[in-house]
């Protein structure tokens, strides 16, 4: 069950989510699948986020008068699988063995595990240890180490970049959300699901394992995508970026994050640039502005960024990339949009 906390958390706070800007929808979306307690998966793009938002779910806002939103708790000492005082689940807490609790915070609560094609069931739910299975029997409870989905246990198991573990994985995991046991070797292991859920995923990876209609079925999605503005992206730039000696004009600002977008938008690229390049822009201009002793960022410090952080995080769609090479086509955009950009005194008719 989701804790009390949370759920006045999620209600009561204005910014729940602090550390992104925008996405509005996508926040609102998680809000509520979270407070119906779904099992949810943010999907969207690279670079725009998804991990920093599942994380602002446990991670301690700076604000000093925001609450956590994943409070500290009361677990037993010792315990691998952070049981609870009152509501134990492993089998040594069960016995009564130890009574002593310590209390974790937040930040601990969260577990994060990274999906790879080399992620095991054991990394996952666990193993026999085998010097404990010397001491206790290689069936006993006590020589079972828990894996990280019992680390989770009444806190968030984040799984970052879900499609990219084996298709087995996805099956165990499964398994253990939804019949809450699990079966590992000769052990039929009972799951606790006290715990969000948060995967993520970008549905655009190639290397990835396809989610079968029975895993995906299990989930609610939260989309999430680039900055919906102009203006939001800029703001994220200006507080996410490095800031150097240098004075960024809001004007230039505009001409390169607008670039940025518009190369987003342009029919023929295939593979789009994440906020990471317009941040990648904002701090190479600021350090070509720096080589070159001066203390204003000018027209040609973003100019000479744009190759170096922009070639390599797109790719254009086959029927372009034989007739233009990549760097021939990112200098003849940046050239055109600059134009249209003095023109129009403006944005060059970017969003
Ligand atoms: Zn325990």
């Amino acid at each position: 069950m989701l804790s009390k906390e949370l759920k006045e958390a999620l209600l009561g706070q204005k910014e729940s989510f602090p550390d992104i800007l925008g996405n509005d929808a996508a926040k609102k979306q998680l809000k509520s699948a979270l407070l119906a307690e779904r099992h949810v998966i943010i999907v969207g793009p690279p670079g725009i986020g998804k991990t920093t938002l599942a994380k602002n779910v446990a991670k301690l806002t700076l604000a000093k008068n925001v609450a956590k939103l994943l409070p500290p708790a009361e677990v037993i000492e010792g315990c691998e699988y952070h049981c609870s005082p009152k509501n134990p689940i492993c089998p040594v807490c069960r016995q009564g063995k130890s009574k002593k609790s310590k209390t974790i915070s937040g930040a601990e609560r969260f577990i994060r595990i990274q999906g790879s094609p080399d992620l095991t069931a054991e990394d996952l739910l666990g193993d026999i240890d085998p010097v404990k299975a010397l001491t206790f029997g290689s069936l006993s409870v006590e020589a079972f180490t828990p894996g990280k989905i019992f680390k989770a246990n009444n806190g968030i198991l984040f799984f970052d970049e879900l499609n990219r573990c084996p298709e087995k994985l996805q099956n165990a995991l499964l398994q253990a959300l939804e019949e809450h046991h699990a079966t590992l070797g000769s052990y039929d292991i009972s799951v606790p699901t006290n715990f969000i859920f948060i995967g993520t995923m970008n549905p655009d990876d190639s290397s990835t394992e396809k989610l079968s209609d029975v895993f995906v079925d299990r989930f609610d999605f939260v989309y999430m995508d680039f900055p919906e503005s102009l203006a939001v992206e800029k703001e994220i730039v200006r507080e996410k970026g490095v800031k150097e000696d240098a004075v960024f004009s809001d004007e230039l600002l505009t001409l390169a994050v607008g670039f940025v977008r518009s190369i987003r938008d342009d029919e023929k690229v295939e593979k789009k640039p994440s906020v990471r390049a317009s941040l990648g822009i904002f701090e190479r201009a600021q350090a070509n502005c720096l080589l070159g002793k001066r203390k204003t960022v000018s027209y040609g410090d973003v100019e000479e960024s744009i190759i170096s952080v922009l070639a390599h995080r797109i790719r254009l769609k086959p029927s372009v990339k034989y007739l233009k090479p990549i760097k021939e086509f990112l200098r003849e955009s940046f050239k055109k949009f600059a134009e249209s950009f003095r023109e129009t005194g403006q944005d060059g008719g970017s969003r």
